[in-house]
């Protein structure tokens, strides 16, 4: 597909950007001296000596013999240098009057207390801690009273099931759950603590003592049972804990946090990330991606804490920053679909991070709604999950940007901990659809079956090719699957499990999952770059395309397409536009055999569209597991749809 479209950046953000042209050539001449200047902007208790460790790889350490507190570096030292009053978080509520407003001296307090709290119920550094909330401030709490006494959270996202909870909880050995009563979601109440109830009572089952206590916050006052042996409230342990609490220090590769990811496939993985690595990647990416402004800035990342872009760009990276955020409870719908810019028109959010997803969900609903608010505020826009359709691009940073902010498209996984590929918005003339280059201190390539780099203008298979800082350390507790996982497709390079491809400048697009491309009559094809050639018809705002098996072609192209509220039901031609429509912008060869309009894809509870389940649907399968998906009454309404139109 061609794109020709090119974004420079606004000549006063570049004028003052944090990073620069200069920030690559210095990253691009001595890469473990920029890291280690990157590590200094934190406050070190012991100063590293050394930078990198990659001795035993794929086993990295880096700046292994410093030490520091990861919860001070976010919280403490903002307040020691006199800006304990400026609002780390504009907590808004789901009950659209719900809010609270926590400086970074609240936020020690909350902290101290809560590490205060944690310890008197016998959690020690190392070990670890099952976080399970909705999005209120004690989930944040948590997270960072867990780091200040070097215990290892483990975030498990609220909408996961009871089972889900249970198998983290025995895979990292929980000895503390840390949940609610409840959260609000579409402003009614909904409960978790029973899920916590079936998954400690799993878990006793089978490892008996394991859990040693719940502690509950009490966020919507629903009734819950009770174990007088292991539950204990917040507001009775937390709250009246001690607002003082001295941290300790830690070396620099102490465990931080264990990630499972979402698991798609097979048994969750728990991605470990530790503490001087990951903390400085996540606040360098978040002060030089988002060319953040502490004094000025507010920023507002939509991202659940339950998902590694809550934790390091709603927590470490930001509060490391001293950046002031919103920290949102709710969906974008509640109590009206223009609920995210009534947020940022009443906060002055200026600079936005969320998913594709969302940004094609607004696209369906259309521009009416954010024109109703004002969003002059805005300076830089992000997106982060997926690759993001060309025209979606586009849409964000037209009709949310008002075609004056720039767009950071950031690659990067679970595993990575921190950005990885994007552009930097004071340097980079970005191109919609494209995450552009590795960051300054990165080095990512495009190889074939080979590890050979391929030449510009080919695709093949995303690698990093040095370690950084913030790199997963290991799988908790299996270094053989890590090793099997990531380091074994290629040796001696990480596998991101992602195809892409370099266009004619260099510059790098992400193309799918290499499970998802598709091989027709010998062509491989991307599902990328035909679902954005999908999104490009103007009456399209989403589309999921996979490869159905075919005995002619070996695979054939299936795609599934929402469209766009104004273009109705799209009218009897739809379907015969769209695949000439492809045929245009891609080649015959990427036509689509069938196509099926749809009013919902399947997602995971992150906003991913589940593409195995569609793939099964394309070739009559059995649905396979649907555990991970947000909305499991979508799988029904496709068949049905299905059956009626073949
Ligand atoms: P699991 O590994 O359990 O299947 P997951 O890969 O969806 O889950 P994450 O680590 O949250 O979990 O997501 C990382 C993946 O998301 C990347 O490997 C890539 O496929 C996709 N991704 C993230 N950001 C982008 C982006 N900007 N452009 C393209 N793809 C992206
Ligand atoms: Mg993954």
């Amino acid at each position: 597909m061609h794109e020709d479209r090119r974004f420079e950046p606004p000549a006063d953000l570049a004028a003052s950007a944090n990073a620069t042209a200069a920030t690559y050539e210095a990253a691009s001449q001595d890469r473990l001296s920029f890291w280690a200047e990157a590590a200094r902007r934190l406050d070190w208790a012991e100063p590293f000596t050394e930078v990198l460790d990659w001795t035993n790889p794929p086993f990295a350490k880096w700046f292994a013999d410093g030490t520091l507190n990861a919860s001070y570096n976010c919280v403490d030292r903002h307040v020691e240098a006199g800006r304990g009053d400026k609002v780390a978080f504009h907590w808004v509520g789901e009950p659209a009057d719900d809010t609270r407003t926590l400086t970074y001296a609240d936020l020690l307090a909350e902290v101290s207390k809560a590490a205060n709290a944690f310890e008197e119920l016998g959690v020690e550094a190392g070990d670890r801690v099952a976080i399970y909330m909705p999005m209120i401030p004690e989930a944040v709490v948590s997270m960072l009273a867990c780091a200040r006494i070097g215990a290892v959270h483990t975030v498990v996202f609220g909408g996961f099931s009871a089972d889900a909870l249970a198998s983290r909880v025995i895979d990292c050995g929980a000895k503390l759950v840390v949940t609610a009563d409840g959260g609000y979601r579409r402003g009614a109440p909904s409960a978790l603590k029973p899920a916590v109830d079936e998954a400690v009572a799993k878990v006793e089952a089978e490892q008996s003592g394991l859990v040693e206590n719940v502690l509950v916050v009490r966020r919507t006052g629903q009734d819950v049972a009770w174990n007088a042996d292991i539950d204990v409230w917040w507001h009775e342990v937390v709250d009246e804990s001690s607002p003082d609490h001295t941290p300790q220090a830690f070396p620099a590769e102490h465990p931080l946090y264990v990630m499972y990811t979402s698991g798609t496939t097979g048994k969750p993985k728990g991605i470990l990330h530790t503490t001087g690595g990951y903390l400085t990647q996540a606040a360098w990416t978040h002060w030089s991606v988002f060319d953040l402004k502490p004094e000025t800035d507010v920023y507002w990342c939509t991202a659940d804490i339950g998902w590694v872009t809550g934790h390091s760009y709603i927590v470490y990276g930001p509060l490391a920053n001293g950046a002031t955020q919103v920290l949102y409870e709710g969906t974008p719908d509640s109590p009206h679909k223009g609920r995210w810019w009534e947020i940022i028109q009443q906060y002055g959010v200026t600079i936005f991070y969320t998913a594709p997803t969302a940004i094609r969900t607004f696209m369906k609903w259309g521009a009416q709604i954010p024109a109703e608010f004002d969003l002059s505020s805005l300076r830089v826009l992000g997106s982060v999950g997926e690759p993001i359709n060309p025209e979606a691009y586009v849409w964000y940073r037209e009709t949310i940007g008002s075609g004056r902010t720039p767009v950071v498209d950031t690659w990067w996984q679970t595993e990575t901990g921190a950005i990885m590929i994007s552009p930097l918005p004071g340097v980079t003339a970005a191109k919609p659809g494209s995450a552009m280059t590795a960051i300054p201190g990165i080095s990512a390539d495009v190889v074939n079956d080979e590890a050979e780099s391929v030449p510009n203008g080919s695709g093949g298979y995303l690698v990093l090719t040095e370690p950084w800082p913030s790199m997963l350390r290991t799988l908790w507790g299996d270094d053989q699957r890590f090793i099997d996982t990531y380091w074994s497709r290629f040796e001696g390079i990480y596998f991101a499990g992602d195809g892409a491809k370099k266009d004619d400048d260099g510059d790098i697009w992400l193309l799918g999952r290499v499970d998802d491309v598709m091989n027709v009559s010998g062509h491989r094809l991307s599902t990328t770059e035909i679902e954005s050639a999908l999104v490009s018809h103007p009456k399209v705002a989403e589309a999921a395309v996979v490869g159905a098996a075919d005995d002619t072609t070996g695979q054939a192209v299936v795609a599934f397409v929402i469209l766009r509220e104004s273009a109705g039901d799209g009218g009897e031609e739809i379907v015969a536009d769209l695949r000439a429509h492809v045929a245009k912008e891609i080649g015959s060869i990427a036509k689509p055999k069938s196509i099926m309009v749809v009013a919902e894809l399947p997602k995971t509870r992150s906003g991913k569209i589940m593409r195995r389940l569609l793939r099964d649907v394309a070739e009559n399968r059995q649905v396979g597991d649907v555990t991970t998906l947000a909305d499991s009454g979508v799988m029904d309404q496709i068949k049905s749809g299905m059956e009626t139109s073949s």
